[in-house]
C-alpha cells in the first residue's frame, strides 16, 4: 500500500484538474470528497458527493445512476443570457438577445422543463429540428416574445404543424434549409391563410474546426448558397411575402474549438445581413446557431475536446462583430439569436458508477522456483531476473524477456513445454516487466518499445456501466470526458488504471483521461479496499451523451436521481425525483420479445423437470419466481441489496 503522508487534496486537484473543466461547479473538498456548488450565485450551497451516494444507497437505488443537478441547468441559462445582456449594454448594442435552446441536445422532459422555466425571465425560446421535436416544443407554453426556431429538413406535415403553432400565437420561425421547402411553405401558408415568419439558412464559406466541420463549407448538408438566398428573397417578394423574411440563420458546427472561426462566421453573416438590408429586405433577426464549446479536457486549446475561448469572449465576439459591420454599413443592429445547447446542458449531469473488480495482466502468483528438469526457456527467463539484480542494460533484458515469452508460446503449441511451464514463464515475464518499469521511471531517455510499459502493466478497473449507453461519444468520436474518483482524494492514488465496462464488447473501455500533463491512456486511482465501495464520476455528460445511449447488450437506460438544493440549509439537498432505469422486460420489449411468454416457456421446462423427478416442486417454484424477478430487475450488475 502506498501511504504517502505528504499527499494532499491540492495534489489531487493538480492531478485530476477538476477546476480546469468544472466551470466552478465541482471542486475537491478538504475531506477528499468531490463537492458540487450547483448554483453559482449562491456559493454557500455545497453538496458532498459522498452524502449523495449514501442517500442513493439509503433509498435502495442501484448504481450506475445519472445524477442531474437542476440548479446547474438554471445557472447556465442565466449565465448565457446575462452574458449577452451585459455585453450588449457595454457595446451600446441596439438589438436584444433572444436565445433558443435546441432540444436535440437533451430532449429529456425534466431538462427542457427546467430550461423553459429558468429562461422565462429572458424570453428564452426553443429550437426544434424534427417533427417529433416540434410536437414537443409546441406543448410548452412559452411567452409570445420568445422564439420557436425550426431547423432541419421539413415535409408538408412539418410545415402544416408549424403554421398551426403560428396560428396559436407562437413566434415560430421556419428556417428554410433547401429551396424546395420554401415553395411548399408559400403554398401551404396561402392555403391556410397564415402569415409565416421565414428564416433562410446560409451556407457559410467558413468551416468551423473540429469534429463537426462538415456543417460549414460548400459541401454542407444544410443551407442555401448566396445566390439561392437572393433567389429566395426575390421569390418571396414576387409572392407578396417579402415582409415574412425576418431572419438570417447560420450554424457552422458544434463544439467550435477555435474562436477565429466564430469571428469569421459572424463577419460573413453580418455582411450578408447588411447586403440584404441594402436590397430592401429588412430582417429583424440574425441567428448565429450553436457551437459554443465546452472545455472537456481543461486545456483551453483548439484540441477537439477543448476550446480556446470562454463564454464572455464568445459573446463579445458575436456582439461586437455584428455591431462593427452594421455600423460600417449603416444598417440597424438586428436582434441576436443563438442556439447553444451543449454549453447549457453539459455540466448538469454526470454518471456515477462503482468499480466492481480489477483485471491485471500480471496477477499470477505461481511459485517459479527452480525444479529439476525445467525447460531451458524457463531457466533462461529465470536468469533474467538474476541479471536484473546486477546489470543495467534494461533494454536488453526487456528484449530478451519478450523474445523468451514469444518462444515459449510457440514451444507450447508444439508440445515442447507443458502448460505449467508456460504459466511460470509468463509469471516471470510480468515480474520482470514490473521491475524494468520501476527502474526506467528514473531514466531520462526511455526507448520507444518500452514506453508502453506503463499501459501494459496498468490495471483494468471493471466499471458497472456501459460505455455505449453512458459515454457514447468517447467511443464514437473519441470525445474525452473528465473522470474522477468521488472520494478518497486526500489519499495518494497508487494504481494506474484504464477502465472497462461490463458489456461483452472489446470497445467497451475508456483509455483516454484528462490529467495534469494532458491526455493519458491510464488514470491513477486508489487501490480497492475489500468490502468498501469505490465510486467514479463521469462528468459533462449532459449534452448529447445523455440521450444517445443505445441498447448495446440490452443494458438500457440508467436509474436517474434528480437533485435539488435546499434554500434554508446550504449543505443539504434532496432527491426529488427518481426515474427508474430500464428493467430487463423493458429492453426486451423494445427488441420485440414477449417477456411473459418467455417466462411461460421457462416455466414449462421447469415443470417438465419436476414431472420427471429431476427437481423438487418447491425448488421448481423458486426457480420460476427467480426467473420472473430477474425480468423485472435492473439490467446492470446488482452489487448490493
Ligand atoms: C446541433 C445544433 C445546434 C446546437 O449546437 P451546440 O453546439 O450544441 O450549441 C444548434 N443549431 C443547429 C442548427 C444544430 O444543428
Amino acid at each position: 500500500m502506498n501511504n504517502d503522508n505528504t499527499w494532499t487534496v491540492k495534489d489531487a486537484e493538480k492531478l485530476y484538474g477538476v477546476k480546469r473543466w468544472s466551470s466552478g461547479y465541482f471542486e475537491i473538498g478538504e475531506n477528499g470528497n468531490l463537492h458540487v456548488t450547483p448554483d453559482l450565485s449562491n456559493k454557500d450551497m455545497r453538496i458532498d458527493f459522498d452524502a449523495v451516494i449514501e442517500e442513493i444507497k439509503q433509498e435502495g437505488i442501484q448504481f450506475p445512476v445519472v445524477l442531474r443537478f437542476h440548479d446547474i441547468l438554471r445557472s447556465q441559462v442565466a449565465n448565457l443570457n446575462n452574458a449577452f445582456i451585459s455585453v450588449m449594454k457595454k457595446a451600446k448594442y441596439k438589438g436584444t438577445y433572444r436565445g433558443v435552446y435546441p432540444v436535440k441536445v437533451n430532449q429529456m422532459r425534466e431538462v427542457v422543463d427546467e430550461i423553459v422555466d429558468a429562461g422565462r425571465a429572458y424570453h428564452f425560446g426553443l429550437e426544434a429540428g424534427s417533427k417529433a421535436e416540434l410536437l414537443t416544443v409546441m406543448s410548452y407554453d412559452t411567452d409570445p416574445d420568445s422564439l420557436t426556431i425550426l431547423n432541419g429538413y421539413k415535409d408538408e406535415e412539418f410545415i402544416r404543424l408549424s403554421l398551426l403553432a403560428r396560428k396559436l400565437g407562437r413566434k415560430v420561425v421556419v428556417v428554410i434549409e433547401k429551396f424546395s421547402e420554401l415553395l411548399l411553405l408559400v403554398k401551404i401558408s396561402k392555403e391556410l391563410n397564415v402569415e409565416p415568419i421565414i428564416g433562410l439558412r446560409s451556407k457559410m464559406t467558413v468551416v468551423g474546426k473540429g469534429k463537426w466541420e462538415g456543417s460549414g463549407g460548400d459541401r454542407a448538408k444544410f443551407g442555401l448558397t448566396i445566390s439561392e438566398i437572393i433567389n429566395a428573397a426575390r421569390y418571396l417578394e414576387n409572392q407578396g411575402m417579402g415582409d415574412c423574411f425576418k431572419l438570417l440563420h447560420f450554424h457552422i458546427g458544434s463544439q467550435l474549438t477555435d474562436i477565429r472561426a466564430v469571428k469569421e462566421a459572424i463577419n460573413e453573416g453580418a455582411m450578408i445581413y447588411a447586403e440584404l438590408h441594402h436590397m430592401g429586405f429588412k430582417l429583424d433577426y440574425v441567428d448565429v446557431g450553436g457551437g459554443l464549446g465546452i472545455d472537456y479536457d481543461g486545456s483551453k486549446s483548439t484540441n477537439d475536446s477543448s476550446r480556446n475561448y470562454n463564454l464572455e469572449e464568445y459573446v463579445a465576439d458575436v456582439v461586437y462583430g455584428m455591431r462593427e459591420v452594421c455600423d460600417l454599413e449603416k444598417v440597424p443592429h438586428p436582434h441576436l439569436v443563438s442556439e447553444s445547447g451543449r454549453a447549457i446542458t453539459a455540466h448538469h449531469s454526470c454518471v456515477v458508477t462503482e468499480i466492481v473488480g480489477e483485471i491485471r495482466a500480471n496477477s499470477s502468483e505461481l511459485d517459479t522456483r527452480k525444479v529439476k528438469g525445467d525447460h531451458i526457456l524457463l531457466t533462461n527467463m529465470r536468469y533474467l531476473t538474476v541479471d536484473l539484480d546486477k546489470q543495467n542494460n534494461l533494454q536488453e533484458i526487456f528484449n530478451d524477456a519478450s523474445q523468451y515469452k514469444e518462444q515459449a508460446a510457440a514451444a507450447f503449441k508444439l508440445r515442447v513445454i507443458s502448460l505449467e511451464e508456460l504459466a511460470k514463464i509468463e509469471t516471470l515475464y510480468w515480474q520482470i516487466l514490473v521491475r524494468v518499469r520501476d527502474r526506467i521511471k528514473h531514466e531520462e531517455f526511455v526507448p520507444e518499445e518500452m514506453q508502453e510499459l506503463d499501459y501494459d502493466l496498468s490495471s483494468q478497473y471493471l466499471c458497472n456501466f456501459s460505455v455505449f449507453q453512458s459515454a457514447a461519444d468517447t467511443w464514437a468520436i473519441d470525445q474525452v470526458l473528465p473522470i474522477v474518483p468521488l472520494t478518497r482524494m486526500n489519499e495518494k492514488p497508487s494504481v494506474n488504471c484504464s477502465l472497462v465496462d461490463i458489456t461483452c464488447d472489446s470497445d467497451g473501455k475508456i483509455d483516454q483521461f484528462v490529467l495534469e500533463k494532458g491526455i493519458s491512456d491510464v488514470i491513477p486511482l486508489h487501490h480497492l479496499n475489500p468490502g468498501e465501495d469505490y465510486h467514479l464520476g463521469l462528468f459533462l455528460t449532459g449534452a448529447y451523451q445523455d440521450v444517445m445511449g443505445d441498447m448495446h447488450n440490452l443494458f438500457g437506460r440508467l436509474n436517474e436521481v434528480h437533485i435539488f438544493s435546499h434554500d434554508d440549509d446550504p449543505l443539504d439537498f434532496y432527491i426529488e425525483e427518481v426515474v427508474k432505469g430500464s428493467n430487463v422486460e423493458d429492453v426486451l420489449n423494445i427488441m420485440q420479445y414477449h417477456p411473459s411468454s418467455m417466462a411461460q416457456t421457462v416455466k414449462k421446462q421447469i415443470d417438465a423437470h419436476i414431472a420427471k423427478g429431476n427437481m423438487k416442486p418447491r425448488e421448481g417454484v423458486k426457480w420460476t419466481d427467480f426467473y420472473e424477478d430477474c425480468l423485472k430487475g435492473y439490467t446492470y450488475l446488482k452489487t448490493s441489496d
